[in-house]
């Protein structure tokens, strides 16, 4: 076999490129420049940004979020001495751009990362997926999109990547295994760091600051998901997340593991990035320091490995490692999310539509951060038991959820 460095490098398109998971990926591939390179990069409205990393990437294609800014675009990219890159916009430009390499990396935040998703895995491409709330939202749709010839969901969620890894160390990469595995893998533990309120009482809740919540006790990431982890919803939408992944059967694509078999530990350190516990009493755990970098590496190298380490332990100075239980009655989030998954069809849309609503109210300062589990049970009351097999029915769960939300805002 051609040693990886001897082959053209992978074609890489960075999808939410000027936010957290795009500039880590971008750092990321800078390691290895004969190994991958990026040929495209999609932003929404961050011009700046997004031509400082086409001026170091030189990308052939860029996607920018609207066909108004485009004008500004070719003036910036001039700027930096790229004449001849192609810019695309909107949702079409986001599409082009999101199967246009061996090796999409979907880093958008919210809802919004569906398109990104679903034109990955429909051109069977490699899709290194971050934007866990397409996934969520659109389980069924997202299944079948995976089901295209060549294509291939490998998880960046730090807690997935975990898992992917445990299940994989059990036995050897053939697919033939694939049925071993699943008849012997039983739970997998996600681990959450518990965020910056873990222990905090029901009085010290009510007071809480975005300020607050934005201060990430262990994590490096964006807005949305640092409230996300605050709440614990964060960790509700991942438990849905791992039952897309790896519950579906032996066969196609998953593991066959119940979302009930799914258990949430809490573990300050975020050094175990999650489980997955054999039939017969053995648990495989992967850990490393908390850095986005690995699982993105991990994602892009796979089934090799990246020849550069991110996040390694230094064992001599590592100390203990805590585990105990969440708190369910002080973070909600958590059974809520729960409730929607076992629900399933459409109610997964619904939480994450509500959600994202919810904390974008709770970041501009019209809502209090205990709010949000209330706006989303009220919203989630609402639920209309659709099945969410279509696209069209997930766009609709989603439009309709958002509504509710804004009306039962406080
Ligand atoms: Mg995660």
């Amino acid at each position: 076999m051609t040693p990886r460095s001897e082959a053209a490098p992978r074609s890489v398109a960075v999808v939410g490129s000027t936010g957290s998971i795009g500039t880590q990926t971008i750092d990321v591939v800078a390691h290895r420049p004969d190994d991958f390179r990026i040929t495209a990069l999609a932003a929404g409205n961050r011009l700046a940004d997004l031509a400082d990393q086409a001026a170091s990437v030189r990308p052939e294609i860029v996607a920018v979020g609207d066909e108004h800014l485009i004008p500004e675009m070719v003036d910036r990219l001039r700027a930096v001495g790229l004449a001849d890159v192609e810019i695309v916009a909107g949702s079409t430009g986001l599409a082009e751009v999101s199967s246009s390499a061996d090796i999409i990396v979907n880093g958008v935040v919210g809802f919004a990362g569906l398109s990104s998703t679903l034109a990955a895995l429909n051109a069977g491409k490699r899709l290194a997926l971050a934007n866990k709330e397409s996934l969520i939202a659109a389980g069924p749709v997202v299944q079948k999109a995976r089901r295209t010839p060549g294509a291939e969901l490998v998880p960046v969620d730090s807690e997935h990547a975990a898992v992917h890894q445990c299940l994989l160390a059990h036995g050897a990469r053939a697919e033939g295994d694939q049925a071993n595995r699943a008849s012997s893998a039983r739970r997998i533990q996600l681990t959450a760091s518990g965020g910056p309120f873990r222990g905090y009482s029901a009085e010290q809740l009510a007071a809480v600051s975005v300020e607050n919540a934005l201060a990430h006790p262990t994590w490096s990431m964006g807005p949305k998901i640092t409230v996300d982890s605050s709440t614990l919803m964060n960790k509700g939408l991942e438990v849905i997340e791992a039952h897309e992944l790896f519950g579906p059967p032996a066969g196609s694509a998953g593991y066959g593991i119940g979302l009930d078999d799914i258990e949430v530990v809490v573990h300050p350190q975020s050094i175990v990035h999650s489980m997955v516990t054999y039939c017969d009493g053995s648990t495989i755990a992967q850990l490393s320091q908390p850095d986005m970098r690995l699982p993105i590496a991990y994602a892009l190298a796979f089934p090799g490995r990246f020849a550069e380490p991110f996040g390694a332990i230094d064992w001599s100075t590592l100390g203990r490692l805590d585990f105990e239980p969440p708190d369910r009655v002080r973070f909600p989030c958590l059974d809520l999310a729960y409730q929607a998954g076992r629900i399933g069809g459409t109610a997964p849309a619904w939480i994450s539509a509500a959600n994202e609503v919810a904390v974008e109210a709770f970041l501009e300062g019209r809502i209090r951060w205990t709010d949000i589990a209330q706006v989303i049970e009220r919203v989630m009351s609402q639920h209309d038991g659709g099945s969410g097999e279509t696209l069209d029915e997930v766009l609709d769960a989603d439009s309709q959820a958002r509504k509710y939300a804004e009306m039962v805002l406080p």
